[in-house]
């Protein structure tokens, strides 16, 4: 048998590739130099792939960026506005991504948004009438030809047409038809391409196959693979992952694919699926270890769930690809007992080959350690907590009085202007704040002088936000390392690991904690500064929360019991944090969900059943025992909410902020459409790119924004937290959009 992986995390084992490419952005090194840095990184991880027996190799699974991003720049899908610029193809990359300013050019972002259900965004591939879709670029052929110079045969990696299409924003007018022929075309060509080159297959990633599909949606793909796949030259690997093909497993099977990649770790249907019928002459690549958590594969399981299925053409692979969970175990020093628990990528290669040995041969020693491992108790669970859980009831998920009742005491209460500006918490994590907090963790400052540190910054923020005329302040989170691990650093049950990075965008990653066992609140965790900060000013001053769904989601969750259970236990720890700090006198608490609808399933028909009914009670549960007069503000981003804005208004928070800039407001009308009642603040800029806006401009997105949703209900505020940002360019933008707000409530 063979094994394989879908993917494999490109960032390194210690994030070399975003230091790389940071130093790239800060003209440290050039472009020649990061991309020689590229192709070392791709050897080395060709070369531990091949080492740890894994037997089709991966290729074009890197990037510098996004791979979405690659295979736009691969068929030309780029927007025109860059012809007019003087940037060189490498940095034009960039430019999309991030956005430029400067003597070259002047050209915002693409629009990012979440890939399906994980905290992975791609750049929005766009469409244009003037897009000629042709096969431009040649990463999937040089990376191919550099891993054949190794000596090592690979299988490249590209996404599939029909979910690319799914994934582009389409300019009004253009014609759709003639759009998709040319992209049948390039692909074919990119076949012919790789078999010239010696290439025996290729692998195709479909996931917008696991979604719900419309008839016609159905009809597309099937008439899409079939001009595809007419005379082929290559042998395609069609790979579907975050769920099962329920709608189009017949299709599929019915195609003259050569084999077919499913997943079933998210995917459960898939299993009846293929035990119903898989054709003989197909290869079936059976997705089993898991990509997305950390925890270990249970052999027996899925020997069993192999055995089942009954296909004799079988590659044992992953569920998705490895990108999603960090590098390696390794460089992390928990205990044996504890990591003896994990599996990060490299640890899943060993996996894929110990499972393919024991399929031929039962009685591995390897198998007997697994079976060992599964059958020992973790931890003793608490039973307090499990009643209290049982025992919660309506009252406790319901705040009173009534939203309209709490706005009238609320507006008496603050009298704040038309279009209260604030901002969404984090202020610049400079290096400065990195590096002193790294210093208190080694114990080279002491706690007061650590302290000393936090407050001075906190001060400065606090006058420099009043000197603007910003109404509503923050202290800037400089205390926090992630709005996550800060928290599960106060919480039991939690765990951290020192080296767990996982992408999330570009250059940057973040380290999900893993929850180990129950979690309660162990003490008070944002008080003291939350406390002090409001101490300095008359103005309000937010306190900042991170949600229960939150933490959940940008954790790596217990496999032992329901995401729904961890996630109440979270909420309840939260709540003791929301009333302790109502208690010491803060007067408006954001509770942040900036991940709310990471786990919402892929099919709309699963929403509400398997997440929604629980996630946003967890939500109440945290804001329900507050007073009426205490505002509680959420925030959100990240993805698209236009389809779950009844949802969201039903976590009955006064006020909300979200990401909306990047995606063109377009969120606005579906808030005027279902009436939204909770206040909100659609981000009036976007701050994933060091781009100025201009006052002209955030007046004119205010305006926007008046046109749709009632002025009394407006706030006004940046996209999402600043800590990503350096100082001149936050200072820069936050003045102008108090400058903006203050002449629109002039021209009112
Ligand atoms: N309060 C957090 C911050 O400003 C919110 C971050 C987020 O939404 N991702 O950093
Ligand atoms: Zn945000």
């Amino acid at each position: 048998m063979t094994t394989t992986i879908i993917g494999f995390p490109r960032i390194g084992e210690q994030r070399e590739l975003k230091y790389a490419t940071e130093k790239y952005f800060r003209n440290e090194i050039n472009e020649e130099e990061l991309v020689a840095f590229g192709k070392e990184l791709r050897e080395k991880h060709w070369q531990l792939i091949k080492a740890s027996g894994i037997t089709i190799i991966p290729s074009n699974d890197f990037s510098f960026y996004d791979t979405t991003l690659d295979t736009s720049f691969l068929f030309n899908l780029i927007p025109a506005s860059l012809e007019a610029t003087k940037l060189s193809e490498f940095e034009r990359y960039f430019a999309i991504a991030r956005g430029y300013q400067g003597e070259k050019g002047d050209i915002k972002a693409r629009p990012m948004k979440k890939w399906f259900n994980t905290n992975y965004h791609y750049i929005v591939p766009k469409i244009e009438k003037k897009t000629k879709i042709q096969l431009k670029g040649s990463k999937i052929f040089d990376e191919y030809l550099e891993a054949k110079q190794l000596g090592i045969e690979t299988q490249p990696v590209l996404l599939g047409p029909f979910t690319l299409l799914q994934l582009c924003e389409f300019e009004v007018g253009v014609d759709r038809k003639a759009i998709s022929e040319a992209l049948i075309e390039a692909y074919k060509e990119v076949f012919t391409r790789l078999s010239e080159l010696g290439a025996i297959s290729i692998q195709l990633d479909e996931p917008g196959l696991v979604k719900d599909l419309t008839v016609d949606e159905i009809k597309e793909f099937e008439l899409t693979y079939q001009q595809l796949l007419a005379n082929k030259n290559i042998q395609v690997l069609l790979q579907t992952y975050f769920g099962d093909v329920r709608d189009v497993y017949q299709t599929l099977i019915d195609l003259p694919i050569d084999a077919i990649g499913l997943d079933f770790v998210e995917g459960i249907q898939n299993q009846a699926l293929v035990q119903q019928n898989f054709p003989q002459d197909k290869i079936l690549y059976a997705g089993v270890v898991n990509g997305k958590n950390i925890w270990r594969n249970n052999y027996q399981k899925t020997q069993a769930l192999l055995r089942s299925l009954n296909v004799s053409n079988l590659v044992l692979t992953t569920s998705c690809s490895l990108l999603h969970v960090p590098f390696t175990t390794e460089n992390e020093s928990f205990p044996k007992e504890i990591k003896q628990h994990f599996s990060f990528a490299k640890e899943k290669l060993r996996e894929l080959t110990d499972l393919d040995t024991i399929l031929k041969d039962e009685a591995t020693e390897q198998q007997l350690l697994n079976r060992q491992l599964f059958e020992t108790e973790r931890f003793v669970q608490n039973q307090a907590l499990v009643e209290k859980i049982a025992q919660l009831t309506v009252d406790d998920f319901t705040r009173k009085p009534i939203f309209s009742q709490r706005e009238t005491l609320q507006k008496a209460r603050f009298q704040l202007p038309v279009l209260p500006t604030t901002t969404i918490g984090s202020f610049p994590q400079t290096k400065e704040v990195k590096q002193t907090r790294a210093k208190f963790n080694r114990k080279e400052l002491s706690q007061v002088e650590y302290d000393d540190f936090v407050a001075a910054q906190i001060n400065d923020w606090l006058a420099w936000q009043e000197s603007i005329g910003l109404d509503i302040l923050v202290h800037g989170e400089f205390e926090r390392n992630d709005m996550v691990e800060y928290f599960g650093q106060n919480l039991s049950g939690y765990l951290f690991s020192q080296n767990g990075w996982v992408q999330s965008y570009g250059t940057r990653g973040v380290k999900p904690p893993i929850i180990w066992g129950d979690v309660e609140r162990e003490q008070a965790i944002t008080v003291k500064w939350s406390k002090y900060a409001q101490g300095q000013t008359d103005k309000i001053v937010k306190g900042m929360l991170t949600g229960p769904v939150t933490i959940l989601n940008w954790s790596f969750p217990r496999e032992d019991i329901s995401l729904k259970e961890s996630t109440y236990q979270i909420a309840l720890a939260i709540q003791e944090e929301v009333l302790d700090l109502e208690a010491n006198g803060i007067k408006m608490i954001q509770i942040d969900e900036a991940a709310l609808r990471e786990k919402l399933p892929l099919r709309k028909s699963d929403w509400s059943k398997e997440y929604l009914d629980w996630a946003i009670p967890a939500f109440r549960l945290v804001h329900s025992k507050v007073q009426p007069e205490t505002q509680i503000h959420t925030h959100m981003c990240y993805s698209e909410f236009t389809d779950i804005i009844p949802a969201i208004d039903q976590m009955d928070a006064d006020v909300i902020s979200f990401e909306a800039s990047r995606s063109n407001l377009e969120i606005l009308d579906e808030l005027q459409r279902q009436n939204f009642k909770t206040q909100v603040g659609p981000g009036v800029y976007d701050i994933h790119s060091p781009r100025v806006p201009t006052v002209e401009e955030i007046k004119e997105t205010i305006q926007t924004i008046l046109t749709k949703v009632p002025i009394e209900k407006v706030w006004i505020n940046p996209d999402c937290g600043l800590k990503t940002r350096g100082i001149p360019e936050t200072r820069a933008s936050l003045a102008n959009m108090t400058e903006a707000a203050r002449s629109v409530r002039e021209e009112l």
